[in-house]
């Protein structure tokens, strides 16, 4: 079993390293681990934020885990030298179209998340959202007119094979749970989401065990807030389901607590190749100072054990931690507590 560990900028090595220690403690069978320059250390070191040597070492894996990229002192690059390109590069380049995030109301975090606690303790969704197409990928520039009026666009298209692979993912995902999936679009004004509701229709008739309905992305924001019990499965485009994970990750209580999967077709001897990250990024202002929340980087290895190595039971040993430890009242600076990165690390290692 081998796994790639980019850990990359800002808090991504101090998050990182914790979630190693909870899979060293595992002492997994033949597991080899290398690791490799991602995002601004990368630009830093190799001229690039995602070097060659980086991206075959991520394809000869049979799972990544990545930390964050980012990293303010590159703001200023070209947009292909920043950091944030890695991630996009890795996505595309290793055919990692499917994103799962799932977001659950986790014990005693209620008063803490933005909602009410009698609406936050019913959250329980997973959100797909397809990784490898939509304004991200889509043509991009910027020009300055003549009169000096200056313009900027970004494309967002989507095809049919694009759209009906993600409904598939989504769908059966849909069966392994409450067999309820929202498709969130804006189809009333954009034509790629008026393909991305037809696509999903279509796709529908291969599941009649699924519900399928539809919403609005505006509606759906406001819904997540007023009602996220409602959810079951969300599918949604690569922008709109980047801005509702984060605003799912608040509903739970903290974006430190939400891990993600990558997933593309590739099956390896052990599961399916992915891509494992915590939903949130760099965040460069807390950087260097020991108190990033790991869990979630710390749960998306358990997501990893599950979807790349056939672990089952490893992941819920690593989830079953976690809980306990948030149950002992374990908290970060995130949810108001005072333990550091190194600390939540000792505590979700101790109940293991
Ligand atoms: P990206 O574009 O990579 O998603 P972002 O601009 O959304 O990045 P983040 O890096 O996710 O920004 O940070 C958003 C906020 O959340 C920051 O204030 C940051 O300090 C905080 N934050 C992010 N991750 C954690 C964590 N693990 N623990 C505590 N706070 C965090
Ligand atoms: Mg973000």
């Amino acid at each position: 079993m081998k796994i790639a560990v980019l850990a990359g900028d800002g808090i991504g090595p101090e998050v990182t390293a914790q979630a190693m220690r909870v899979l060293d403690a595992l002492r997994l069978p033949e597991l080899t681990v290398f690791e490799g320059d991602v995002g601004g250390i990368a630009y830093q070191r190799h001229g690039h934020p995602l070097p060659p040597e980086t991206l075959t070492m991520a394809r000869e894996a049979d799972a990544v885990l990545f930390g964050a990229v980012g990293d303010p002192a590159c703001d200023n690059l070209e947009r292909h030298l920043r950091p944030e390109q890695a991630i996009l590069g890795l996505r595309s380049e290793l055919g990692l179209f499917a994103n799962l995030r799932p977001a659950c109301a986790m014990p005693g975090l209620e008063g803490l998340s933005a909602l009410r606690p009698e609406i936050a303790s019913k959250i329980d969704l997973l959100i797909v959202r397809e990784l490898n197409g939509d304004v991200y990928f889509g043509d991009k520039g910027t020009r300055t007119q003549a009169d000096g009026t200056r313009e900027g666009w970004d494309m967002m298209s989507y095809d049919e094979a694009e759209v009906r692979r993600i409904a598939h993912v989504a769908f059966r995902a849909a069966q392994g749970r409450n067999g309820r999936l929202c498709s969130v679009d804006k189809a009333n004004v954009l034509e790629t989401s008026q393909l991305w509701r037809d696509v999903m229709i279509e796709a529908a008739a291969d599941y009649p065990g699924v519900d399928l309905s539809h919403m609005y992305v505006d509606n759906a924001a406001m819904q997540l807030v007023r009602a996220p019990g409602q959810f079951d499965v969300i599918v949604t485009g690569n922008l709109f389901g980047d801005i509702l994970s984060d605003q799912a990750s608040m509903c739970v209580g903290s974006i430190g607590l939400l891990a993600s999967a990558a997933l593309g077709e590739r099956q390896t001897q052990y599961g399916t190749f992915g891509l494992y990250e915590p939903i949130h990024g760099s965040a460069p202002d807390i950087a260097g100072q020991g108190n990033a929340n790991p869990m979630a980087t710390i749960l998306s290895a358990a997501m990893m054990l599950r979807h790349s190595f056939g672990r089952e039971d490893d992941a819920a040993r690593i989830e079953a931690a976690i809980t306990a430890a948030l149950d002992h009242g374990v908290r970060g600076f995130d949810l108001g507590g005072s333990a550091g990165t190194v600390d939540i690390g000792d505590a979700v290692l101790a109940r293991l």
